[in-house]
């Protein structure tokens, strides 16, 4: 059995889609290759990535008015590209402080802009639509939707009244967990690695208009113009990574796409919250109900120093990488689409049964049985 793993990315993945991986890892789609083997500019390769931008667009709903780019560097590289790209003529961008990942982009945005600071906060919560102030010159508005080290999730698009400027987020850690009108963004992005396939790929999903804003100074690489221009293939892309975001995005699809992505992340999330509600002499949680994030729940135990034994004894019986990020330490479990709701009901008893001081063993647990469905999409073999 499978233990479960509360990694905060790379993360946890669909079991059906690792076995997948395994089946065809040595002849991919009845080549004799690999798919570690295979030509970016070769026909299947090519239309795989078509498949994969084509399953993006049906499942966000991306409408033609933008494109969807695969690019490489992380999320981090996006911190630099947005400003490079989306700043134009334009010398201002502001930026919503929500946590750790928010602020990391406005500091790395200095190098190219000024930034007015559109709110700032502590990491405990996101702000209201009142609370966020945006100068009209600005060139676009930055936030992160989910603070993944925080645990702050915005619970919908803020809306700062700035009609004319173009909205960017991050979605690294929620993309495709949930519906997002697309329409209302200039740009949004996600780095794969949490809920949607293994790390190496970076989701952008851009209105055209917003394409070509670039100065001749941006490296070629770095200007997203060059990715639409080129069919995503400016160079040689993250071919496996494009192969199993592609296996990710069908196993969403034949789930039920992102309505049901959704409802898993709500009941995972309220099945670990009540748990650690029941016990506040217990636990210890610093952000808003409000702002509560479906995907990483963010807790501290009130004796702080016990934090070494919790995890030991969660790891003993199969729930793995509980650990809080280095910066803030306490304990976080992250709850992405392919962790079975099985896994926050496993973590819901072992909180309760830490609470009461009672030893688990790891057959108390419910199983990791995340159904096998082993031909989730038809194979083209
Ligand atoms: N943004 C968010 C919301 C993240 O969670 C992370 C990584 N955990 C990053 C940015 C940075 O991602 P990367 O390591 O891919 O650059």
């Amino acid at each position: 059995m499978r233990p479960y793993n509360f990694s905060a990315g790379p993360s946890t993945m669909p079991e059906p889609v690792l076995r997948r991986i395994r089946d065809e890892f040595l002849d991919w789609q009845g080549t004799g290759c690999s798919i570690l083997e295979a030509s970016h500019r070769s026909p299947r390769v090519v239309a795989l990535v078509k498949e994969l931008e084509a399953r993006v667009r049906s499942l966000l709903g991306v409408p033609d008015t933008h494109a969807v780019l695969f690019c490489q560097g992380g999320a981090r590289l996006q911190f630099a590209m947005v400003p490079m790209n989306l700043l134009g003529a334009g010398t201002v961008a502001s930026y919503i402080v929500t946590g750790t990942w928010s602020k990391s982009a406005e500091t790395e945005a200095m190098r190219f802009a000024r930034i007015q600071s559109a709110f700032s906060g502590n990491g405990t919560r996101t702000p209201s639509d009142e609370e966020i102030d945006v100068t009209a010159e600005s060139s676009y508005l930055y936030y992160c939707d989910n603070e993944t080290v925080h645990g702050v999730e915005f619970a919908g698009i803020p809306d700062s009244g700035a009609a004319g400027v173009p909205l960017v987020a991050d979605m690294s850690s929620n993309f495709m967990s949930r519906p997002v009108d697309v329409s209302k963004f200039g740009l949004l992005y996600a780095a794969a690695q949490k809920n949607f396939g293994p790390a190496g790929l970076t989701v952008v999903v851009v209105r055209r208009d917003l394409l070509g804003l670039a100065s001749p100074e941006v490296p070629t690489l770095l200007n997203y113009a060059v990715y639409e221009k080129t069919g995503n293939m400016p160079n040689t892309p993250a071919v496996f990574q494009l192969y199993c975001s592609n296996l990710m995005a069908a196993w969403i699809e034949s789930e039920g796409g992102l309505a049901e992505m959704d409802a898993r992340a709500r009941e995972r999330s309220r099945i670990v919250y009540e748990a650690l509600d029941a016990h506040p002499e217990v636990y210890s949680q610093r952000v808003d109900r409000a702002s509560r994030s479906r995907m990483n729940v963010v807790f501290h135990l009130v004796e702080d120093a016990l934090t070494p034994i919790f995890l030991k004894e969660a790891h003993d019986v199969g729930l793995l990488n509980l650990a809080g990020h280095r910066t803030v330490g306490g304990l976080r479990a992250s709850l992405y689409n392919a962790m079975p709701v099985s896994g926050a009901l496993a973590l819901a008893e072992f909180l309760h049964a830490r609470a009461r001081n009672q030893r688990l063993e790891q057959g108390d647990l419910p199983p990791n049985i995340a159904e096998l469905f082993d031909q989730f999409v038809e194979r083209k073999d």
